[in-house]
């Protein structure tokens, strides 16, 4: 059930439960870090396979060594320009850091999430928060604990309630290879902000099925519908004929005479707006009982990257 009662999560997090908590980013699906069997639980309620690796949330950057071993200087020049915030970093994991948490690698990803409610519960617990987000494996993530309960209604005795997401979209991931940053997820933070700090970042996106690039499956935060990503909005719903078609778009509504549905991210043209906005319009046009979704491609920019980076994969083929 949706409640704002910590005590009631912290309990449940005691026995080894898992529980759904808002972060800045979306809504996690969290457990104990450190109990196996609990990160159990949060695999098999989204039906997550096992090689994709799950997020260790810290209360603060003083935690960091508990979890991770070898931190290059660069990473905790990261931590303290972006933390508490929506960056998280691998590092090396200390050997104490379950499997299951890791898919086995040697790395461990980990962030301090910047939430009041997130926040006062790590600040209550003696060990971080296993996270990934609260959808089930492949589906829109969600931004508000109305998306959480859509999708697990009784499954979660406790789904703490947050208010709607102040990024709205996923972590940007920074690993470092020979202590040189690179970037593995595009996500809240915009990529340049992040080189204003340490200078230039390999990306290093993977685009495929492989294992080896866990979480970065080509197929993900995809709606039901049918789903299209083109810079030529007006063409594409053209072809559709007499299709009830959706569409999701930047900044400006599309002039047509048809009564398509059209939901506008931004009028102002602000991307970060655009992003927090952005799940929850999946989430209303796949319920909107249409035959297609037309989404128009953002520049590619800042947080437009990141956008861009999860409607291709919402429009990826099964
Ligand atoms: P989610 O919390 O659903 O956004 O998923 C967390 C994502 O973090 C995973 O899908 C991976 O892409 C990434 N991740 C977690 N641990 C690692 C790791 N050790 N190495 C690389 N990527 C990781
Ligand atoms: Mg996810």
């Amino acid at each position: 059930m949706i409640t704002t009662d910590i005590t009631k999560a912290v309990q449940s997090l005691l026995n080894d439960e898992i529980i759904a908590v808002p972060t800045e980013t979306v809504y996690g699906l969290a457990g104990n870090a450190y109990s196996e069997s609990a990160i159990k639980k949060i695999f098999k309620l989204k039906n997550r396979p096992l090689y994709n690796p799950l997020i260790v949330h810290i209360k603060s950057t003083s935690f960091l060594p508990e979890v991770a071993r070898e931190i290059p200087e660069i990473a905790f020049k990261l931590a303290d320009t972006f933390w508490p915030g929506p960056l998280t970093l691998i590092l090396k994991r200390q050997a104490h850091i379950p499997n299951l948490i890791t898919a086995g690698q040697e790395t461990v990803a980990v962030r301090v999430p910047n939430h009041p409610v997130i926040s006062a519960l790590l600040s209550q617990l003696d060990f971080p928060l296993a996270a990934p987000s609260a959808n089930p494996f492949g589906s829109i993530s969600p931004t508000s604990a109305a998306h959480v309960f859509n999708y697990f209604e009784d499954e979660l005795g406790v789904i703490l309630e947050g208010g709607v997401c102040e990024r709205g979209i996923e972590s940007t991931i920074i690993g470092f290879e020979d202590e040189q940053p690179v970037l593995y997820r595009h996500g809240s933070i915009a990529v340049e902000e992040i080189e204003q700090v340490v200078g230039k970042v390999v990306v290093n996106i993977h685009n495929d099925n492989k294992p080896s690039s866990p979480g970065m499956l080509s197929r993900h935060y995809a709606p039901m519908t049918q789903t299209y990503l083109t810079t030529d909005v007006l063409g594409l719903l053209e072809s559709f004929g007499d299709k009830k078609v959706g569409l999701l778009l930047f900044q400006d509504k599309l002039v047509t005479d048809s009564d398509t549905l059209q939901v506008v991210l931004s009028e102002v043209g602000d991307l970060q707006e655009a992003a927090k906005k952005l799940y929850a319009a999946l989430h209303y046009l796949d319920e909107s009982h249409l035959d297609v979704i037309i989404a128009e491609r953002f520049p590619n920019e800042g947080l437009g990257k990141t956008v861009n980076d999860r409607l291709e994969r919402a429009t990826k083929r099964k």
